[in-house]
């Protein structure tokens, strides 16, 4: 058998440590490639610790100094940059694994890299998939790619269904839960007030800061409803959102005959990132056990969408053009970038995000390129609103 060799796309973030945290479980890889965009100091010491052949930084100078860096140090591994480094390191003939766990739309060129040649793409990164959709999806098909969702609903529905993507006739709908992030008791008059600090404190998740901020505002659940019905080929329609402030139950599957299949676990990433290294078999995570006695209870109840307007919106996309989703995931990550660092009130983030989507005109996109071209139309659009704003 080929040896499992993976590249990490993303390795300093938060699903990317988790990722380098499993592997110490198991000695069954070897570790190919670690990529960072500007947290090159962190990327320096992983390299020390994983020696893998090659690593990726976003600039050429701090790519320079980390190989001098490395070099000194006499660690033999080769620093690319950029998005062509990337691309490399997740098209590689002796890559057989890719764990796409960048952020946003900068990681849609790679992930699409890692499909077109048929590796094994553990998928965290779901605007890649929200932006690329059906070509995503034919690319994989026609490279013979295997597509595994990291993202715990969707990797929890995955289980559920038996461990297989395909959702037949036997479906009667999908169960998408989500917790309802920091603001879901935080009355509706404080919103106003909310800082970036209280959006990234999720009350289960220990995340990045952009998928925080899409939890606390639900676009997350939103972009997640469109990944799943890429992922599973499944009308969104047939996807209800749940409410599930405790996050164990990580999703559900219902069947015709009233069965209703559900997968739980701790929230806790290492366990669906050890199940798609290990699939189809097992192995273990480091994840704590569930004790049952201990779990005081689990409830679930339908979302407030005048709380999360950012969920219709989605709906709405999720059932329009592929070029709709571009606008809404280019729009949204604009506007959280602005409120993370420039100062937009909470608030604003939705209304700004409905006006790009009603605003920009429907375009059939063919290609990467396409999508790639119309993403930069969107976020110029949302640029242009956003100067606005006093
Ligand atoms: P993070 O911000 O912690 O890490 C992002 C990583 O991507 C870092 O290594 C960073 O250097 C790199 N990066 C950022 N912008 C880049 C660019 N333009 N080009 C190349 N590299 C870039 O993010 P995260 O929380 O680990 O999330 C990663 C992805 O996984 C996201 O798409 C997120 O939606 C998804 N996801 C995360 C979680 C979670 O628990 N964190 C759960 C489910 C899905
Ligand atoms: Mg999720």
């Amino acid at each position: 058998m080929k040896p499992k060799r993976i590249s990490i796309l993303g390795a300093t973030g938060s699903i990317g440590t988790s990722t380098l945290s499993v592997l110490e479980q198991t000695n069954e890889f070897d570790i190919f490639a670690l990529t960072a965009h500007k947290r090159a100091k962190e990327l320096g010491l992983l390299c020390e610790r994983y020696r893998p052949r090659y690593a990726v930084l976003g600039s050429g100078d701090a790519a320079r100094d980390l190989a001098m860096t490395l070099a000194a140090k006499g660690i033999a591994t080769e620093v690319l940059v950029g998005e062509e480094g990337l691309k490399r390191v997740a098209s590689h003939s002796e890559v057989s694994h890719v764990m796409a766990a960048i952020v946003g739309g900068g990681g849609l060129a790679p992930t699409f890299a890692a499909a077109e040649s048929g590796k094994t793409v553990l998928l965290a990164n779901k605007e890649a998939l929200v932006m690329a959709g059906s070509i995503f999806m034919s690319a994989i098909a026609a490279s013979g790619a295997q597509l595994l969702p990291v993202d715990s609903e969707h990797n929890a529905i995955f289980q559920c269904l038996g461990q297989t993507a395909a959702v037949g006739a036997d479906v009667s709908r999908i169960l998408l839960t989500g917790s309802g992030g920091p603001f879901l008791q935080t009355p509706l008059a404080d919103l106003a007030q909310v800082t970036p600090e209280d959006a990234c404190r999720h009350p289960n998740w220990d995340m990045g800061r952009k998928i925080s901020v899409d939890s606390a505002t639900m676009m997350n659940k939103g972009l997640e409803l469109i990944e799943a019905s890429w992922l599973f080929n499944v009308p969104s329609d047939k996807i209800e959102f749940l409410i599930h402030p405790q996050s164990i139950v990580h999703s559900m599957v219902e069947f015709i005959d009233g069965s209703v299949v559900a997968q739980l676990g701790q929230p806790d990433m290492r366990t669906p990132i050890a199940h798609t290294l290990a699939f189809p078999d097992r192995q273990a995570s480091g994840v704590e056990r569930l004790d049952f006695s201990r779990l005081a209870e689990l409830s679930f109840q339908s979302p407030d969408y005048e709380r999360f307007p950012l969920l219709t919106l989605a709906r709405e996309v999720a059932e329009g053009p592929l070029s709709q989703s571009v606008v809404l995931n280019a729009a949204n990550e604009v506007a959280v970038a602005a409120f993370l660092n420039a100062g937009l009130p909470y608030l604003q983030i939705a209304p700004t995000i409905q006006k790009v989507v009603h605003q920009a005109e429907p375009l059939e996109l063919l290609t990467i390129d396409d999508v790639l071209a119309y993403d930069q139309t969107a976020r110029d659009l949302t640029n242009n609103l956003l100067a606005t704003y006093d």
